[in-house]
């Protein structure tokens, strides 16, 4: 059944485009991501701690291996998978954790939860015939089922968990990459699969003062039960009847972890620089007679609907199957569309069209905050003021009635760009200071910061030394987004140059079908070294920046944020790298025929 449009208010497009102007503006910060505090150095203890399930000490191992996987979140996941179907076995998996995960092994605070829809946002559901128990998951489910995941390929033994990779360098007279570890080990891999995720580094305010501070702290991805009581499966969080918490940010995670603190602690203060979108979350249990009824083939279907919903346009008969706010924009520009009898648009026409409906879905999220909370100057605090998708939207049925809870206070701090400073009792904010007894980093990751910090590994050297990030000095550097010239054997998952979807597990199910192939092609043709050559890399190149597709008028209008390098050459750095124009499906295509015609063209296989 289709579902049918959301109503959304009436809106001043003028007076809105000049608020949105203002609100970025009053956000920017000429420093950028340097604002931020990277862990490492004094801070990488901070990184390194796992206050989870730390595996016991080990002795450094020294191993020959065909297949490194930097990470085994998802993406690590998925490629090690469709690894071993394709018959290669000798592979290791590194992850800092002490489990697989990733984002879901760290990502423990109270309320975690996906925002997205679990059937489409879960790989390989069918594969697994697994159904995740309601329509959003929440993190356990989520832990449990990577940890499946892991138990049906069998990569348990071929994982080394709380290991963290400093060094990768190409040796030439072995055709291996060396691999450095935190551990001290020497492995020696034909291959490496870089998979690290876009959110596997967290970082902090660059606040003056934050080193003073005396009173207890920790970042969201390393919640400290001991300190607040209660656990992830279990949030009750007794141990904050006495305390006055301080929380900075107000992104997805702090959005689901505000309404417990605010349930227990004695004082819960918020600082707030940029409101998320909130819209209402209405989980519901998975209906088993639903699922009962889906056909095979379902999911792909489903997580291609989700990727139209957010990455597309929609056709006259496109089914929405997803239905919730994530679509809104696209199904009712469907919905007025068909009510005009589908007209034929031009691209600027349908630009119009979709800034209006956008600006209508925004009021509509904008009038839930004068509905639901009952101070006004706090419900206009809590609005968003940009458009759709220019941060990441939330949804969460209790994290604006939170708000009407006598303990808990919002404290706006946009106009003066972010907390001033960190005292050793609190937090200062427009000039007030806050004494706090803890205060949590709610402050997010390094997902499009400079790629040493988002990677976190100073030494990656291709062939003669040449250094990966000073190839890519310039801008990326790819075939296909997945391999680069110079640096065989090393492949890429994540936002490159490829086909791009929001839908993250989509892509990277896309990029393990693909990685695959080229390891057990190469492997098959005897090929010590595979790598795009310099021509295969340079038309590619030449490919994506011919077609690029990045909406720089949108980006520049949004108020700063990882999504949109904080506001600054918005054209050359945004969170989906540099996508290929046509589109996701479009580069699916593209890399299915290449692997169907066989040739590898573009690439090199060496002795
Ligand atoms: P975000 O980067 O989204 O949020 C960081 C927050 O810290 C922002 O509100 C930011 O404000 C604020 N901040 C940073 N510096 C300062 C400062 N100096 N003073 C005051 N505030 C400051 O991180 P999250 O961990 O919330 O989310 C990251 C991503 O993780 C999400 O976008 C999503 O992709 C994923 N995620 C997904 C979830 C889901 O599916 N439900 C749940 C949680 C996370 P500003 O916005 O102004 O920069």
């Amino acid at each position: 059944m289709q579902c049918g449009p959301t109503d959304t208010p009436d809106i001043d497009l003028e007076y809105l485009r000049e608020k949105y102007r203002q609100e970025a503006e009053k956000r920017h910060r000429k420093e950028g991501f340097a604002q931020y505090i990277e862990m490492k150095g004094e801070y990488q203890e901070y990184f390194e701690f796992d206050p989870y399930s730390p595996p016991p000490p080990r002795e450094p191992v020294s191993d020959e291996i065909d297949v490194v996987m930097l990470g085994g979140g998802f993406a690590g996941l998925n490629v090690a998978g469709r690894l071993k179907e394709a018959g290669v076995d000798n592979i290791r998996i590194i992850d800092r954790g002490g489990d697989f995960g990733g984002t879901w092994y760290w990502n423990r605070y109270p309320g975690v939860q996906c925002d997205v829809e679990s059937y489409s946002y879960l790989p390989l559901l069918e594969e697994m015939e697994y159904m995740p128990k309601d329509r959003y998951s929440y993190g356990p489910e989520i832990f449990e089922y990577c940890q499946k995941i892991g138990r049906h390929f069998g990569l348990y033994e071929h994982a080394l968990f709380g290991t963290l990779i400093t060094s990768l360098r190409w040796d030439d007279d072995i055709k291996r990459w060396r691999v450095g570890t935190n551990q001290g080990d020497d492995i020696r891999a034909r291959f490496v699969v870089m998979a690290p995720g876009p959110l596997n580094r967290p970082k902090l305010p660059g606040v003056p003062g934050i080193q003073d501070y005396k009173g207890h702290s920790f970042h969201t991805m390393r919640w400290d039960y001991d300190y607040t009581g209660g656990d992830w499966l279990n949030p009750v969080l007794d141990r904050l009847g006495d305390k006055r918490i301080g929380i900075i940010g107000t992104g997805a995670t702090a959005i689901q972890c505000v309404p417990p603190l605010g349930k227990y602690a004695k004082h819960l203060t918020v600082f707030q620089r940029t409101p998320s979108y909130i819209d209402n979350r209405g989980n519901q249990p998975t209906d088993p007679e639903w699922a009962r009824s889906l056909q095979p083939g379902w999911q792909n279907e489903r997580m291609h609907n989700f990727h139209l919903g957010i990455n597309d346009v929609y056709e006259r008969d496109t089914v929405d199957l997803i239905c919730d706010g994530w679509s809104e924009v696209n199904r009712n520009i469907q919905a007025r569309r068909e009510q005009d009898g589908w007209p034929e648009l031009t691209m600027e026409q349908f630009m119009e069209l979709r800034e209006e409906e956008d600006a209508k879905a925004m009021e509509r999220i904008r009038k839930r905050a004068d509905d639901t909370v009952k101070d006004p100057e706090t419900a206009e605090m809590l609005k968003p003021w940009y458009r759709f998708l220019c941060k990441r939207p939330c949804f969460n049925d209790d994290y604006l009635p939170t708000f009407n809870l006598p303990n808990v206070d919002l404290v706006d701090v946009s106009d003066a760009r972010g907390i001033e400073r960190i005292t050793e009792i609190g937090i200062v904010a427009n000039g007030v200071e806050h004494e706090l007894d803890c205060i949590i980093y709610a402050s997010g990751f390094e997902s499009t910061t400079d790629l040493r910090r988002r990677y976190g590994i100073d030494t990656i050297e291709g062939r003669d030394g040449l250094s990966l990030y000073d190839h890519w000095s310039e801008g990326f550097r790819t075939l296909h987004g997945m391999s680069v010239h110079n640096f065989p054997n090393l492949l890429f998952t994540g936002w490159l140059q490829g086909g791009v979807s929001g839908s993250t597990t989509l892509m990277y199910d896309q990029q393990g079908r693909h990685i695959a192939y080229l390891v057990s092609e190469a492997m098959a043709r005897e090929a010590r070294t595979v790598e795009p050559s310099a021509e295969g890399e340079a038309d590619w190149v030449k490919t994506i920046k011919e077609n690029l597709l990045i909406d720089k008028q949108f980006w520049e209008g949004c108020t700063p944020g990882y999504n949109n390098n904080e506001g600054l050459e918005v054209e050359r750095y945004t969170i989906f790298g540099e996508p290929y124009g046509p589109g996701y499906d479009a580069f699916d295509d593209l890399i299915r025929e290449w692997r169907d015609e066989g040739g590898m063209a573009g690439m090199e296989l060496g002795e």
